[in-house]
């Protein structure tokens, strides 16, 4: 079959990366087609009007400084709100250690605290985010990448050890439901100081006792926006298998056979789903080696709904930090009441995760549910499953977010964005200088840049402008 079009640029992907580098090469004047394996757009993000109006399976917080994020809502005249009432799960969750739920109240002087001294207040979800912004070298967040910096990218296991914390501390105050890898061991310390900086950054721009904001009518409303204000379509259901990067021109080459030409290709697919794209000539050295190593957060969040305020009945908090199967069990306030406790959601992660997503959805509803009501009895009977959605087992994310292990940041993550032939990669995970939805913004613009400063020199006649 020979190629049925030629564009400026194919972008692969409809997430934010990949709908920025399109939105900001297209208004230079580009031809731009994006193709999109889903049958929505969006990718991590995805609102879920049914569980509540501000309900999201993936990105949901964005940041005070999240420049590129708020101009392009506000240019689509999208609302955004204070995000603060809906995560109100983080001031009122109360902890479980085996059978045993403790209050925040009681931790300071719970014989399982093994915190030093001067953090016992601290529970264990804040104290992993205040230990990377404590001592933290990285003057600005992009610093993670200084050279200088390179002996930081150890475990974070082994930069807690040196901090002098013990390992009973080290497991609680970081292991148990790790958003970053499996446990402390896993995950490289310079990319938490990286991430701290970066949070650190963000709450400096906040109004006081602001977490941040989200989109009025669901995050989705914004790569929506985005996609719709395209001048050719984005071509959902669309998977692409395979790129040819050729001495003129680019081919992609997609799962329904058709085959599509253009000058450069931006390619937003996440490490775990680039794994699956062929790539011809095949990428070599470190770029492939990243490609085909770098982790990605294994999360599966689990939905459900109370038929009572059960918590009412047990005194407990709605929300609990469990070290088991339901891992932190969150309730949301994602309706027009931030009071009412809308849906709770499960996020399991790591190695629960990985367990969940190997029953069927119903069986690992139930056992969520079932773990729940074994620690809280007033619970038993109360929850309902309403669904789940695993980030790992979704093909199209491979995981929640890209994660560098000890001595993966100093191997990688110079190089493994670097243009290849004429493609070129964006994502979350090539970011230098942000973290989540804006990550995503800053490497599609990096991206745009980089294929603007080629096609400067090589722009077909049909395209609409000069640069
Ligand atoms: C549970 C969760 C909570 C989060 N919370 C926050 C938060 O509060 N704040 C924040 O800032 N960030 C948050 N994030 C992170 C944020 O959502 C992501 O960083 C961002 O959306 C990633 O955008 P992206 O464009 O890089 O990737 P994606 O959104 O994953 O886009 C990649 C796109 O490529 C498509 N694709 C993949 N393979 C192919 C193929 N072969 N052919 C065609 N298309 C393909 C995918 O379908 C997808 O649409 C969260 C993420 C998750 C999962």
């Amino acid at each position: 079959m020979s190629a049925r079009a030629s564009h400026d640029v194919v972008v692969i992907g409809a997430g934010l990366a990949g709908l920025n580098a399109a939105s900001l090469l297209q208004a230079a004047g580009a031809d731009v087609l994006v193709l999109e394996a889903q049958a929505r757009v969006g990718g991590r993000i995805h609102s879920m009007r049914q569980l509540g109006r501000n309900a999201e399976a993936g990105g949901t917080y964005i940041g005070a400084g999240y420049e590129r994020v708020k101009a392009t809502a506000a240019q689509h005249g999208i609302r955004l709100i204070d995000v603060t009432p809906t995560l109100q799960f983080f001031r009122e969750q109360d902890l479980v250690l085996g059978d045993e739920i403790i209050r925040p109240t009681e931790w300071p002087d719970h014989p399982a605290n093994p915190f030093p001294a001067e953090h016992r207040t601290l529970m264990p979800w804040t104290f992993r985010r205040a230990l990377p912004m404590l001592d933290n070298p990285l003057a600005s967040p992009s610093d993670w990448l200084d050279p200088r910096h390179a002996d930081l990218d150890i475990s974070m296991r082994d930069r807690m050890r040196g901090l002098g914390l013990d390992d009973a501390t080290i497991d609680i105050g970081f292991s148990r439901n790790s958003t970053f890898g499996d446990d402390a061991a896993d995950v490289s310390a310079l990319l938490l100081l990286f991430r701290a900086a970066f949070s650190r950054a963000q709450r400096a721009l906040a109004p006081k006792d602001t977490v941040g904001y989200t989109a009025e009518n669901g995050v989705e409303s914004i790569p929506s926006a985005m996609a719709g204000a395209l001048r050719r379509e984005v071509l959902i259901e669309h998977p692409v298998r395979a790129i040819e990067s050729r001495r003129d021109d680019a081919v992609v080459h997609c799962d329904d056979g058709s085959r599509i030409r253009a000058s450069y290709v931006v390619c937003s697919a996440p490490f775990g789903a680039l794994r699956n794209i062929a790539i011809d000539p095949p990428l070599a050295g470190r770029q492939a080696e990243a490609v085909a190593r770098l982790r990605a957060q294994a999360l599966t969040q689990v939905w459900l709904r109370p038929k009572t305020p059960f918590w009412e009945v047990d005194g407990y908090a709605p929300s609990l930090f469990t070290d088991s199967l339901p891992g932190m069990v969150a309730a949301a306030r994602s309706g027009a009441d931030p009071s009412e406790v809308t849906h709770l959601a499960a996020w399991v992660t790591g190695p629960h995760a990985v367990r969940l997503d190997a029953l069927g959805e119903a069986e690992a509803g139930r056992q969520v549910i079932e773990a729940i009501a074994a620690v809280r009895p007033a619970a038993r009977g109360q929850l309902e499953f309403i669904g789940l959605h695993s980030w790992g087992g979704d093909p199209w994310a491979a995981g929640a977010w890209a994660y560098f292990g000890p001595g993966e940041v100093t191997r990688y993550a110079d190089t493994m964005g670097n243009p290849h032939g004429r493609i070129h990669f964006c994502g979350e995970h090539l970011a230098r200088a942000s973290r989540g939805m804006e990550a995503a913004m800053e490497s599609g613009e990096r991206a745009c840049n980089e294929v603007l400063a080629r096609l400067q020199f090589g722009l077909s006649p049909s395209s609409p402008a000069r640069f």
